[in-house]
């Protein structure tokens, strides 16, 4: 039997998880055909995408005329639920790409997800969204993959997660010794190469915490059947304890290639040279440490207005996104992100049972009332 093509739509297409999806989707043509591509503001990439993937549409918050390489400018929303699309790829970054991932649910797509913030604002509801139409999430953030993937055949529910942490860039300082850190040493991840948001936020663990909140949704279990400890190879990318005593770990190289693919060919394995390979024998010790909170101030605050529900996880969203913009823009020190994400959080009137359009103004009014304190307007990414 032919494999069927599944038709793809790319949120974010011109940064790190977007290139590398379609880098995997050129290597199966035969396989994907890539319907839209929405991105930000990387005007040139993103043209160099449309003349090469010729997507019938775009979305792009940069200046490119809709016809470029025949392709026809749509929103982004239109574009995530279009019929003929089979799989969306949330790869954008922060809280904007919510409206977009939410109308690819609400029409019933798969929806590949990178794009955490999407589940930390509005858990819930995305889980109860796509149980309604029917919709499967399939985790491209590594930790939540390695989880899915550990859960794979399995019938129990399992007793507990073990997220790893690779601990970030400052990893072995006190959160006192960080005052005078640049931006250029907290953008310098030990083991992974991301996006500059989410490496700030593995910095500060704020990612973290941010990944115990996604799977407590997308894995339907309690906050206290969470742990993280501190892995500082990142090649276990999480474990997985049964009743039993049992404990499955998914391990895999430092890449996002691998959860890339396996979200994009779900249920399926399929060989492919291109991507890393991970030695056994070569790959040396593996450590696992207790993570001690009290060196990350962020992963506190984060976890304490996650469990508080409502929209207070999506002001929390919302205003990191905010205070990691200030410290890119070297406006604040590397040490106040999370009393900038604080003092935001405090002042927030939270509503309980939140339609997503309530997540979405949380999540706004919080990036707003952050960057306003800070005499900035606007997010540009
Ligand atoms: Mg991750």
């Amino acid at each position: 039997m032919e494999p069927t093509i599944k038709k793809v739509v790319i949120l974010g297409s011109t940064g790190s998880v977007g290139t590398q999806t379609l880098e995997i989707i050129r290597a199966f043509s035969d396989r994907f055909e890539i319907v839209g591509l929405c991105n930000g503001y990387n005007t040139p990439l993103f043209k160099q995408q449309l003349d090469e993937f010729k997507p019938r549409y775009f979305n792009t918050l940069g200046e490119v005329e809709s016809g470029y390489a025949g392709s026809k400018f749509v929103p982004a929303e239109e574009i995530a639920s279009l019929p003929e699309v089979d799989l969306v790829v949330a790869a954008t970054v922060g809280c904007a790409g919510m409206p977009p991932a939410i109308a690819a649910l609400q029409a019933g797509k798969s929806l590949g997800l990178a794009n955490k913030e999407v589940i930390v604002m509005a858990g819930e509801k995305i889980m109860e969204v796509a149980r309604t139409s029917g919709s499967e999430i399939l985790p491209i953030d590594s930790e939540p993959s390695a989880i899915w993937q550990c859960l794979e055949g399995e019938v129990s529910d399992p007793a507990r997660l073990i997220i790893t942490a690779s601990g970030g860039a400052f990893r072995d300082r006190t959160w006192d010794s960080l005052g005078d850190v640049t931006l250029e040493q907290a953008l310098n991840h030990p083991t992974w190469t991301m996006g500059p948001k989410i490496t700030v936020d593995a910095a500060t663990l704020m990612n973290k915490a941010f990944e115990v909140i996604e799977s407590r949704w997308l894995f339907d279990i309690p906050f206290d059947q969470i742990d993280v400890t501190i892995h500082r190879q990142s090649i276990v990318h999480s474990m997985v304890e049964f009743a039993d005593g049992t404990l499955k770990a998914q391990l895999g190289p430092t890449s996002m290639l691998q959860p890339i693919q396996h979200a994009l060919f779900h249920p399926e394995r399929q060989g492919n040279n291109n991507l890393p390979r991970l030695n056994a024998v070569t790959m040396g010790s593996l450590t696992f440490e207790e993570m001690d909170r009290s060196l990350y101030p962020c992963f506190e605050l984060a976890l304490d207005y996650g469990k508080r529900g409502g929209t207070f996880p999506a002001a929390l969203a919302g205003a990191d996104e905010a205070a990691v913009q200030l410290f890119l823009n070297k406006k604040i020190k590397f040490t106040q992100i999370p009393d900038i994400v604080a003092e935001t959080l405090v002042t927030h009137e939270p509503i309980f049972k939140p339609s997503v359009a309530d997540t979405i103004e949380a999540a706004q009014w919080a990036t707003e009332t952050t960057l306003a304190r800070h005499n900035q307007s606007t997010i540009l990414s």
